[in-house]
């Protein structure tokens, strides 16, 4: 397989955004997430790139950081830019050519909405061509104007593109156009296409969508506000509770909420009898209405003797999951005399946590007896109830 790196440039400053005190627009948050986040999420859903590399300001070092460790999937370790972007771009190139790949797509942070299609598009052309880039015909009449404001004239449109990112080149011929431009002092190309036209290589247009525009006002920031809020399915919140018991029999350890507690008993079931997470999984498969753990996993199916439960749990999470919904947070009660369960409530709140894929901060577990009342206040059993809450498209 040719080997494909992403190169994308977020060291700009944005004079207007430096002016104001501002962070540059590629850190702007984006519904909820910088825009360099998008952009490096949208390279991370093309699996044909394997490698990841940002250039960015040394300025920016902290607000990477946290772009960073929201998607880390195949991210290198960043590349502190240059003056301007030509010289990000070499400087990026160079970082890669330790390890270089056959083809690298240089792509401007500021465009989030790049698609899957055009990424795959970019790199499909460098089959046949030294370079391509995504760019989109123009659509509207062009005039050039005098200073003055007035028409001086109408432009023929014919065949005329405007010029996106991402733009793709087989490696060694850009960074030598690089290499080359700077060495000669050239330091006036406005993007990579018209760097590698200048050295003779042969650059292919690749349509691509409108929406892969480029945030650099205000303006264009609150239009990728509007284009996401559209895109994104109305969300609702629902709630299940669950609740499970398993009697006491012979043995020396209990499960409870994933975690293996020594005991002078046992716990009696089918499976390894952890009635804390089977309450936990009743309770997300009620929010999302989908039956009941028995139900998934019937007690009289031989492949789930003495199971281990955190099976059952990342099961329900995933049929959340795989309603597009996503857990909320989930809550946990514990019932009985003994084991003793506070020693143990961190453990199984990271636990839970793990099984789940959330962070500890979404899961609570708590523990009570019953004052001696009831089948847990005699010893004979424990008891859990849960409750858990999850929002999934309406
Ligand atoms: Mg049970």
């Amino acid at each position: 397989m040719v080997t494909a790196a992403a190169l994308i440039v977020a060291a700009g400053r944005g004079s207007r955004a430096g002016r104001a005190g501002l962070s540059p627009k590629q850190y702007a948050l984006l519904a909820g997430r910088p825009v360099l986040a998008h952009a490096i999420a949208a390279f991370q859903a093309v699996p044909t790139i394997q490698r990841i590399a940002i250039v960015i300001h040394p300025d920016d070092a902290d607000l990477y950081a946290d772009c960073a460790r929201m998607a880390p999937d195949r991210l290198l370790p960043p590349v502190i830019g240059g003056a301007t972007r030509q010289d990000s771009v070499r400087l990026g190139l160079e970082a890669l050519s330790a390890d270089a790949p056959e083809h690298v797509l240089i792509h401007d942070a500021a465009r989030p909405f790049v698609a899957a299609e055009t990424i795959q598009g970019v790199l499909d052309a460098l089959r046949d061509h030294e370079g391509a880039l995504a760019a989109q015909p123009v659509a509207d009449t062009l005039k050039r104007a005098h200073g003055d404001g007035t028409v001086a004239e109408t432009p023929p449109r014919d065949g005329l593109w405007q010029a996106q990112t991402p733009q793709g080149f087989r490696f060694s011929p850009i960074l030598a156009a690089h290499t080359r431009a700077a060495a000669e002092g050239r330091h006036d190309f406005t993007d990579d296409a018209a760097l590698a036209e200048w050295t003779g290589l042969r650059v292919a247009l690749v349509a691509s969508p409108r929406k892969n525009f480029k945030i650099t006002t205000q303006e264009d920031l609150a239009m990728a506000e509007d284009l996401l809020r559209s895109a994104q399915p109305v969300l609702e919140t629902r709630t299940g509770t669950g609740f499970d018991v398993h009697a006491f029999c012979e043995g020396d350890h209990v499960w409870v909420g994933g975690v293996r507690i020594p005991h002078d008993k046992g716990l009696s079931a089918h499976s390894d009898g952890d009635a804390p997470l089977h309450a936990l999984t009743d309770a997300l498969l009620g929010a999302i209405g989908d039956g009941d753990i028995g139900q998934h996993f019937p007690p009289t199916d031989p492949k789930w003797k003495g199971a281990a439960s955190h099976l059952f749990l990342a099961d329900a999470a995933q049929r959340v999951a795989a309603r597009g919904g996503r857990i909320v947070n989930v809550d946990l009660t514990i019932l009985c005399e003994a084991p003793r369960i506070g020693p143990h409530r961190d453990a199984i709140r990271n636990r839970v946590a793990e099984i789940l894929g959330l962070d500890v901060a979404r899961v609570s577990v708590k523990a009570t007896t019953t004052e001696r009342l009831g089948f847990t206040g005699r010893g004979e059993g424990l008891a859990a109830m849960a409750s858990a809450t999850v929002v999934v498209p309406a």
